[in-house]
């Protein structure tokens, strides 16, 4: 599996810092406001389970799962697969992300909670990919901003594989040209 990798671009010890950096900056803002964090599957699990560990605060958890389809270039339709189980009515939201690509994922769960209610809306994603994006998706929490590559671990997916990585690396082409 680690054959696969052409590069290594987070190690574990950088992801671990830079999350313990973030846990830090969501304690101070949402000390005593007791937000719902939602986990966006299947991606962002790993981070999920490690941020909130450093955030020093009353916090909910609950978890979505999306599916964007329509091939290579997207058509940005987004579904929801499986949704939360909370009630977000007068409650501020935290999304946690792997990355925000394009921003239509996220530009439709934001827009989704607002009409439901939610007293306010953040994004905080390990990774941030801006040379992409076709929404006006501005995350308030990001971890590392990377450049236009595919990317692969630490809970994100080639084909359903590689997300048990510790780290975050660059995918060899030859592994996705076949
Ligand atoms: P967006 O809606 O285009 O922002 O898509 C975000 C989703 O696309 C992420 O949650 C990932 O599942 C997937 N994605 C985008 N770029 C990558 C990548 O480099 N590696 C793995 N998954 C990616
Ligand atoms: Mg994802």
């Amino acid at each position: 599996m680690n054959n696969d990798i052409k590069e290594v671009l987070y190690s574990k010890e950088q992801i671990a810092e830079v999350t313990k950096k973030l846990g830090k900056q969501i304690t101070k803002d949402f000390e005593g406001k007791n937000p719902l964090v939602v986990c966006v599957l299947k991606g962002a699990v790993m981070f999920t389970t490690d941020i909130i560990r450093e955030i020093d605060t009353y916090l909910e958890l609950d978890f979505m799962d999306v599916s964007s389809y329509a091939g290579a270039e997207s058509t940005g339709k987004v579904k929801i697969t499986q949704d939360i189980k909370s009630d977000v009515s007068g409650r501020p939201v935290i999304f946690m992300e792997d990355i925000i690509d394009t921003g239509r994922t996220l530009q439709r769960l934001v827009e989704l909670f607002k009409h439901r209610n939610a007293k306010s809306v953040k994004i905080c994603t390990l990774l941030d990919k801006p040379e992409r994006r076709v929404e006006g998706v501005k995350p308030d929490y990001v971890g590392f901003e990377v450049p236009n590559e595919f990317v692969v671990g630490y809970g994100l997916d080639f084909a359903g594989r590689y997300r048990n990585l510790g780290y975050v690396g660059i995918l060899k082409p030859e592994v996705y040209e076949g």
